[in-house]
């Protein structure tokens, strides 16, 4: 972009330690959230006239992770369409000359109200709850379908609106089931892998499967279904509670690996009832008696 351009159309303001460039029709801005790739602010969209929310990326392609990263996100974003699954409307890149290559790269896309983490600590009934994890596993059909495995799904990927409605974000992580089975091991958030993620096993669309039913969990419990202290710890959280596996999924273990799993304690595991009992399960009377009284879902408020 030329300079006269960008000082006529763009401009420049501090949010937090962090400058964001952009477009002159952006106002308000304000920080929301920050990833791994950078930091997300809330922001009014004059031309819209609607609140948005500017993800920026910065320096993008610094290094060959980060520019991997920026690539999958940009690259994923423009394959996928469904409503639960982030949509950025329009993907804004501040080129700089001297240093040949996109400096920043913004991505504008609707505003949320929260992540999941926040309404975790939340008593939700039976309705939201089950309307949540029906829009997550939904988001992740559709991109499943699509031959992609997200990777890091976790409560700070997953954004939802006061009206119930939620949308997967970051493909930082998310990688064809195409490009083969062997994965590096060093994906999804520890307390969300899959136990074949964590023991370093080929793995396929349904390590995203695992962190739903995790996630699931933990709106249930209010608290993190296996948190691991390390690497190691997360192995032995998730045999505390699920059991020592069975010999067949032994069999599927490289050798030194199979060794080590072998060698761990034998634990049978607490049955269902006792992981989830019945009283951790919001009773949903109350929210049926005035079920019919509300004419939809997208009615039901959060806050
Ligand atoms: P990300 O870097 O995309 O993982 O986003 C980091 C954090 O920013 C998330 O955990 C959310 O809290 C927040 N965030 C990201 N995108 C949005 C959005 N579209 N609306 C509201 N908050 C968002």
């Amino acid at each position: 972009m030329n300079r006269n351009k960008r000082e006529k159309e763009y401009f420049s303001i501090d949010v937090g330690d962090s400058t964001f460039t952009v477009l002159k029709r952006y106002q308000n801005l304000r920080p929301i959230g920050s990833g791994a790739q950078g930091i997300v602010c809330s922001a009014y969209d004059h031309v819209l006239e609607r609140n948005v929310a500017i993800k920026k990326l910065s320096r993008p392609f610094q290094n060959q992770t980060h520019a991997k990263r920026a690539y999958r996100e940009l690259v994923l974003m423009k394959c996928v369409n469904h409503k639960n699954v982030r949509h950025v409307f329009l993907c804004l890149g501040v080129y700089v000359k001297k240093k040949k290559c996109f400096w920043s790269l913004y991505l504008v896309m609707e505003l949320m109200d929260a992540n999941l983490c926040q309404v975790i600590q939340m008593e939700l009934d039976h309705e939201r709850l089950s309307y949540l994890l029906y829009q997550m596993l939904c988001g992740i059909k559709h991109l499943h379908a699509a031959g992609i495995i997200h990777r890091d799904l976790k409560p700070s990927n997953i954004v939802v609106k006061s009206d119930c409605t939620l949308k997967i974000l970051d493909f930082g992580l998310a990688r064809t089931a195409a490009t083969g089975l062997l994965m590096t091991p060093y994906v999804v958030t520890r307390y969300y892998r899959a136990p074949e993620v964590i023991l370093g096993m080929g793995y396929q669309a349904n390590v995203d499967i695992w962190a739903v039913g995790c996630i699931m969990a933990e709106m249930v419990r209010h608290k993190i279904l296996f948190p691991g202290r390390d690497y190691i710890d997360q192995w032995n959280k998730v045999i505390e509670q699920l059991g020592t596996p069975s010999q067949e999924f032994m069999l599927k273990l490289n050798q030194s690996v199979r060794t080590y799993v072998e060698n761990r304690p034998r634990y049978a595991g607490y049955s269902f009832e006792k992981l989830f009992p019945d009283v951790l399960f919001p009773a949903d009377s109350d929210h049926n008696k005035s079920y019919s009284k509300i004419k939809c879902c997208s009615m039901c408020k959060f806050f």
